[in-house]
């Protein structure tokens, strides 16, 4: 009989519908029926795959709205935030390759020195199935990320969403299909870790992986046995930086709206805000007032949604009440809001900590700002990089020089000056993190070419028989004396 998965609505806990698990040991069937999807698939041109992708984003364009309410129906994310993150920005990434892949991916030439007798390139050939796992806070757009990139460079794609998200990750299946993409370029596989782990096993050529560093490792350990390449997009504990220069009014507003973005589950929220002494009492006045701006449970544009996760407010609630038992203060917030329609944390602003805090050290993924007061501007440097992860920071100063050399010294794989988060949404430059953020990259060129493509050098001879006399690497072999006059001839400057 087959098992189902049913997909819940945090707001109500009522169930929203559900889909048939793919049981582990038919996993590398749905990859071998991939591969040979894929073995077609590469064989198009860029401009053949341009206009099937181009219609696939069509058909997202037109369904934005049902994708977006199926995000709602499982994640309880307030309906403009639904469309603006999971369905806009997936198509700004949609948009982004399908214009830019053939201009990406196109062979690069090496220069010539000191080899002068030879010319060298490099092409990007598809890596072939991608295994893409995904999580469960943007379940449209973080599943989009690596599908769209993988596809536009010739790969095929079986995608294994969040067990919380099943219904979003289907969407996939009916958009491609829809589409008219070909039939098993575009696999869905459903369950939970256990089917992620036979994903991660199995003979995919590369993997994406988006989720917890915990899960993350153990992925990274299971694609070593193959030597399966691996990306890894995992958690954050994002800092922002507020320097005395800063516009408080504008930068607490932003603070406030990247600590609540996604109700704080978000891999690129704000998790530490460091606040210089010299401005602190004027920036937190204007951070507390901001608070007024959100609430919880209403359907109002700038409502903060439920806990997507349930489990996860136990973790919400221990990191803020370590806080409060070694000296914070909670200024707003600080609890559970539990409606009659759902699970919400309210949003909460909590002062005086320090980084003996575990809301300090580790991500907490919920509605609260820690607010970490600091001397001056190479305190916050060195506690903002006083962590294990490093996804995201921001740094706020109307000295916009000052601010780029604190950025640049910042331990982290993306950082916003005088904004924030927006690295998440902008698809032309690398997006990836360091430490237990993990590693390699999303967008722009490192995303396509070294994420779903192998790189294949190429050299050519220009003289074969000069090569030969010159550097005599054929036989017979020259002697040392040859060697050393050549290296001198060539690297004496
Ligand atoms: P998770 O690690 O629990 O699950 C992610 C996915 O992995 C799910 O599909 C899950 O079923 C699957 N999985 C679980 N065990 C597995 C195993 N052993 N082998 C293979 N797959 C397995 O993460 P989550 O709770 O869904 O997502 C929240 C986390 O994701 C947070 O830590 C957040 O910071 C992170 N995240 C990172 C980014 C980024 O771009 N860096 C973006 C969004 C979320």
């Amino acid at each position: 009989m087959t098992e189902m998965l049913t997909s819940y609505d945090p707001r109500t806990g009522l169930p929203v519908g559900g889909v048939a698990i793919t049981p582990p040991e038919e996993v590398p069937a749905v990859v071998e029926r991939s591969r040979k999807a894929f073995s077609e698939w590469k064989l198009l041109s860029h401009q053949e795959r341009r206009t099937l992708l181009k219609r696939f984003k069509q058909v997202v364009l037109e369904e934005g709205e049902h994708i977006a309410e199926v995000v709602r129906s499982e994640t309880g994310k307030p309906l403009p935030e639904a469309y603006s993150i999971d369905v806009l920005t997936g198509l700004t990434v949609m948009d982004y390759y399908i214009r830019n892949a053939e201009q990406l991916l196109r062979p690069r030439r090496g220069g010539s020195w000191p080899f002068v007798t030879t010319k060298g390139w490099t092409e990007y050939h598809p890596r072939g199935v991608a295994g893409v796992i995904a999580p469960w806070n943007y379940p449209f757009f973080l599943a989009m990320i690596p599908t769209i990139t993988a596809l536009s460079a010739g790969c095929s794609v079986v995608l294994k969403p969040s067990e919380i998200t099943p219904l979003t990750g289907q969407l996939f299946a009916t958009l491609a299909d829809r589409a008219g993409l070909p039939s098993d370029l575009v696999q869905v596989i459903h369950g939970d870790g256990v089917t992620g782990a036979a994903l991660a096993e199995s003979a995919v050529d590369v993997l994406a992986f988006t989720g917890s560093t915990r899960v993350g490792k153990q992925v990274a350990a299971e694609a070593a046995k193959r030597l399966t390449p691996v990306i890894l997009e995992l958690g954050g504990n994002d800092a922002m930086v507020v320097l005395e220069d800063a516009d408080l009014k504008q930068t607490a507003r932003a603070a406030l709206w990247a600590g609540m973005l996604n109700a704080g589950q978000a891999c690129i929220a704000v998790e530490r805000l460091y606040v210089v002494d010299s401005i602190y009492d004027e920036f937190l006045t204007n951070l507390d007032k901001a608070f007024d701006l959100v609430a919880v449970a209403t359907e109002d544009e700038r409502d903060i949604g439920p806990i997507i996760n349930p489990p996860q407010l136990d973790i919400i609630e221990a990191h803020v009440q370590d806080a409060v038992d070694k000296g914070a203060r909670v200024l707003r917030g600080g609890k559970r809001a539990l409606t009659e329609t759902g699970i919400y944390f309210e949003p909460t602003l909590l002062v005086d900590v320090d980084h003996s805090m575990t809301i300090v050290q580790k991500e907490t993924f919920g509605p609260v700002l820690p607010v970490i007061r600091v001397a001056n501007e190479s305190e916050a440097l060195r506690l903002a990089n006083d962590t294990r992860f490093g996804l995201h920071g921001s740094v706020w100063s109307k000295d916009r020089g000052r601010a780029k050399r604190f950025a640049s010294q910042m331990k982290s794989g993306t950082v916003a000056v005088n904004d924030v988060a927006v690295n998440f949404i902008v698809p032309t430059v690398s997006f990836g993190g360091i430490g237990d953020s993990g590693y390699g990259s999303n967008f722009g060129q490192d995303g396509i070419r070294t994420t779903f493509c192998y790189p294949k050098s190429i050299t050519a001879a220009r003289l074969p028989q000069a090569t030969s006399k010159l550097l005599g690497s054929w036989q017979p072999r020259r002697g040392l004396r040859y060697w050393k006059t050549l290296a001198k001839i060539l690297f004496r400057w």
